[in-house]
């Protein structure tokens, strides 16, 4: 199937490591010329000299999308060198873990700037320039968390459903200007993320790392945590010419963890 990305231009964030840089590589290997953002500049330089390796045009940002000034950049940047930016994937690392009762205000507007405001401000910015010109696509990573609260999750699980109720909201205007807005959940995903979360469980009940991933392991129908490729397939899939009448979805990719009818 050809996806139609060639010469597409994608702003692909967090995405140093992880889902976000199995997306940019997945759309690299389109042939989609690349923009990629996160906050670590040694980081973010390994990244784009793995990606250059598909042969597709790179530009590094530096940036922490949990700030005005950072989604700003973001944007910024990509503009000046493109010219534009047809594709938007907003991603960041996750929130702290911790039950309901855990987290201080301070804690709940790290958790929002993380993942909300980063998400509006790149969409505020780029999104009118798709309309213009009568094609965009807007990808949000999100989580099997909208689907599914995450025990001890409480950030993740609370403003995953913002930016979901955010997407879904904007897929109905934009969609008459050719622009259309999904967003993708993953479920358990081989990334430095799901060490870090099961560190954290380990911490707060002492089971073992070895428990743990037994337990994302057999708590998924197909029987293993996914690889950030599986999660990369499909947002190139939404990201695609192909995709032009998929709109307002929230698409899960998580082997079938959820255990959701719809
Ligand atoms: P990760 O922590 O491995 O990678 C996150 C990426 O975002 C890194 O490149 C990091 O440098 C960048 N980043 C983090 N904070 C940033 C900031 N403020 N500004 C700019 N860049 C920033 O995470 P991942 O596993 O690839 O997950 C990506 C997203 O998907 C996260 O929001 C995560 O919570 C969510 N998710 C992951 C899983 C999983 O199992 N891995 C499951 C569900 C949801």
């Amino acid at each position: 199937m050809d996806l139609g990305l060639s010469n597409r231009v994608a702003l692909v964030c967090g995405a140093s490591r992880g889902i976000g840089f199995a997306v940019a590589e997945e759309l690299a290997r389109e042939g989609a010329q690349i923009a990629i953002c996160a906050r670590d500049a040694n980081a973010v330089a390994a990244a784009t000299a793995r990606l250059a390796k598909t042969g597709a045009k790179i530009l590094p940002i530096i940036a922490d999308l949990s700030t005005t000034e950072g989604t700003a950049t973001a944007a910024a940047k990509a503009l000046e060198h493109y010219g534009r930016v047809d594709v938007l994937v907003t991603n960041t690392g996750g929130p702290t873990p911790g039950p309901s009762l855990s987290h201080d205000w301070a804690a709940w507007t790290r958790a929002s700037e993380l993942l909300l405001r980063s998400a509006v401000e790149l969409t505020r910015s780029l999104v009118p320039g798709m309309q213009q010109r009568k094609w965009g696509r807007v990808i949000g990573i999100t989580s099997i968390a909208v689907k599914k609260p995450v025990p001890s999750l409480v950030l993740s699980n609370s403003l995953r459903a913002a930016v979901t109720g955010y997407y879904r909201t904007l897929a109905d205007e934009v969609g008459i200007d050719g622009v259309t807005v999904n967003t993708v959940l993953p479920g358990y995903v081989a990334t430095e993320r799901l060490e870090e979360l099961a560190a954290a469980t380990t911490k707060r009940t002492g089971a073992t790392h070895e428990s743990i991933f037994e337990s994302y392991r057999t708590g998924t129908p197909v029987g293993r945590v996914g690889a950030p490729e599986e999660i990369a397939a499909v947002v190139a899939f939404l990201a695609s010419e192909r995709a032009s009448f998929v709109t307002g979805q929230a698409i899960l990719a998580d082997g079938g963890r959820s255990g959701t009818l719809l």
